[in-house]
């Protein structure tokens, strides 16, 4: 109760994200070799709140605009060179985002085809204008829903640069490849183990290298503490972007940093439903896991991360990659991996797909009810 004023502003901030999430406005990519119709889809969309309708007259060109930029929808005239190619590669690749495909094709062969294409919807010509906004509005708000319901937001903290990446890189490489949204909170900028200059460019090459966005702190490297300052630097990140899962350094730590930002981190995540605590190189016996992340196809990712620690392998053999990869395999002879990463976990409300348990346990549950 005495931090129920608290818990409310958290709660309203919760709920004014998931409210915009609903009203977000729609990213379109129209993918047709005749110019022309971008108009007419223009017109046909215009009492939607479009923000985004571009446009490629290629395949080509649309795979690099999906690449570059988030769109909720791409539409595709079957007619297209390499379109069939292009939509198999949005699935593949950007599992958020929905096709819809407009054709005058109805043979039993184009439908074969485009089946194969895991297409979320399909419109033949000829169309009105009513058919096709209805389209876009429903695969629109399905993949809003979708997203929603399975995109996690992951948080990964560490004290120093490289602790994310020796403590869970495998973990939010796999975070990766499965589409969820990154971001790494390193708190100090890691003078104590060297220049920081060096230190803050080998922290963006690995950020970036696991497809992470990168927040710096810069407390004093060997003093923090788990007091005011370093729980408002967390908050602050978990307030911006809202993680359902957190990654954060163990208590059972010699390292005095990596205590207090564990300490800090519980306080300011004290929301989040899922938060687990991984392992350090500093990291004392009493360290005792409960769940083991399966990193057998995500070594490669994990030691790539670490490699960009140039100025560090060289001098620390914690970070060499034969203790990397002997550390992970010790690990995954308590879950039958090849090679795991071990978690603490201090909460855990998703199972192991990311949807929140229902009332049975069985993960069927949309969406943690916000009280
Ligand atoms: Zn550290």
């Amino acid at each position: 109760m005495a931090m129920s004023t608290h818990n409310t502003e958290t709660e309203i901030a919760r709920l004014s994200v998931v409210e915009k999430t609903e009203r977000k406005r729609l990213r379109i990519l129209l993918v047709d070799s005749e110019e022309s119709s971008l108009q007419v889809a223009r017109q046909a969309l215009q009492p939607l709140p479009v923000t985004k309708l571009k446009y490629a007259a290629t395949a080509d060109a649309a795979s690099a605009l999906v690449a570059a930029e988030r769109f909720d929808l791409v539409v595709v005239d079957a007619s297209v060179t390499d379109g069939f190619s292009l939509l198999r590669e949005i699935k593949d690749n950007h599992r958020w985002v929905a096709t819809l495909v407009v054709s005058g094709d109805q043979s039993p062969s184009f439908m074969r085809q485009v089946v194969k294409c895991r297409i979320d919807g399909l419109l033949f010509r000829p169309l009105t204008e009513e058919d096709f906004v209805e389209q876009v509005v429903l695969l629109a708000s399905a993949v809003a829903t979708r997203r929603k319901q399975q995109q996690k937001r992951v948080l990964a903290i560490g004290a120093h640069p490289d602790d994310v990446e020796i403590g869970c890189g495998g973990a939010i490489a796999k975070h990766h490849a499965a589409g969820d949204l990154l971001h790494i909170l390193t708190l100090s900028r890691g003078a104590a183990g060297g220049d920081v200059n060096v230190r803050t460019v080998e922290a963006r090459n690995a950020a970036s290298l696991l497809g992470a966005e990168l927040h710096l702190g810069k407390l004093v490297d060997t003093h923090i503490t788990d007091g005011r300052e370093t729980v408002e630097l967390i908050e602050a990140v978990v307030q911006q972007m809202q993680p359902t899962h957190v990654y954060t350094h163990c208590k059972e730590d010699t390292h005095q940093d990596h205590r207090a930002v564990h300490a800090a981190t519980l306080v300011a995540a004290r929301g989040v439903p899922n938060v687990y605590c991984y392992q350090s190189p500093s990291s004392t016996v009493d360290f005792k896991p409960q769940r083991f992340v399966d990193i057998t196809d995500f070594i490669g990712a994990k030691l790539q991360a670490i490699d960009a620690y140039c100025s560090q392998t060289e001098r620390m053999a914690a970070l060499e990659s034969d203790n990397i990869v002997s550390t992970a395999r010790y690990w995954g002879r308590f879950a039958g991996h090849i090679l795991a990463e071990p978690l603490l976990v201090v909460r855990q409300s998703d199972n192991e797909e990311g949807r929140a348990f229902d009332k049975a346990g069985l993960g069927r549950a949309p969406l943690r009810k916000q009280a």
